[in-house]
């Protein structure tokens, strides 16, 4: 049975949840949106003893992926993810710094785009790719339906969802990602969000006012 860990760091004035995945017995790893505060990041993935083998990232705001590219240089490591429709978000990177006073934000392609079905390994674990597009044109989410969590980026938070006023966000898409891609993946899956604290499928399904009737708003 994989042992799977994860630790939450907190990073860039945002307090995004940059989230380190690994396997407690290779000990091998990824990181996931390296927004900024690359020194906290460094010093998380040195405590925990990690070899970090890839980058994953959710989408392409400033405070999930400013820091991925000089995280990439720093570790020689592969980038994962977003969908290709936040190309735009993350090739303008180091402009959207200058106006958040990030001013060490950089733009970024990833090595490898991401889309529906796709999968994600970090060592043995494997991550199905859900693109669940709203908040951002290329949202993606992932999920292990063996150890029955997910990273779910801005797309769902415990109580809220994500903001659609920004560049490509789309507020019909962003709530028929999540009631017909998540909400399916069972009340007792657990997910890890971009902001603010954790939660699980079902009590979002539940007491999420946002998820609440029928239709789709
Ligand atoms: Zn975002
Ligand atoms: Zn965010």
């Amino acid at each position: 049975m994989t042992e799977v860990r994860a630790a939450i760091i907190p990073v860039t004035p945002f307090q995004q949840n940059c989230t380190l995945l690994w396997n407690d017995q290779t000990k091998k790893g990824a990181v996931i949106d390296p927004g900024g505060d690359l020194d906290r990041i460094r010093q998380a993935i040195a405590e925990m003893g990690i070899t970090v083998e890839k980058i994953i990232l959710t989408h392409g705001h400033i405070d999930h992926a400013g820091g991925a590219a000089q995280l990439k240089e720093d570790l020689g490591v592969p980038i994962e993810g977003p969908h290709e429709a936040d190309r735009f978000l993350l090739d303008r990177l180091a402009e959207t710094g200058q106006g958040y006073g990030i001013g060490d934000a950089r733009a970024v392609t990833p090595d490898r785009w991401l889309n529906e079905g796709d999968t994600v390994t970090i060592g043995d674990l494997a991550l199905d790719v859900l693109h669940c597009p709203g908040h951002s044109p290329g949202s993606v989410v992932f999920v292990s339906p063996t150890q029955r969590f997910a990273i779910v980026g801005d797309v769902l938070f415990q109580g809220s969802v994500g903001r659609t006023d920004l560049p490509g966000g789309d507020g019909k898409a962003l709530i028929r990602s999540i009631k017909e891609k998540l909400l399916p993946l069972g009340d007792d899956v657990a997910f890890i969000c971009g902001h603010g604290p954790t939660s699980t499928i079902g009590q979002e399904r539940q007491t999420n006012p946002f998820l609440q009737g029928e239709g789709l708003i």
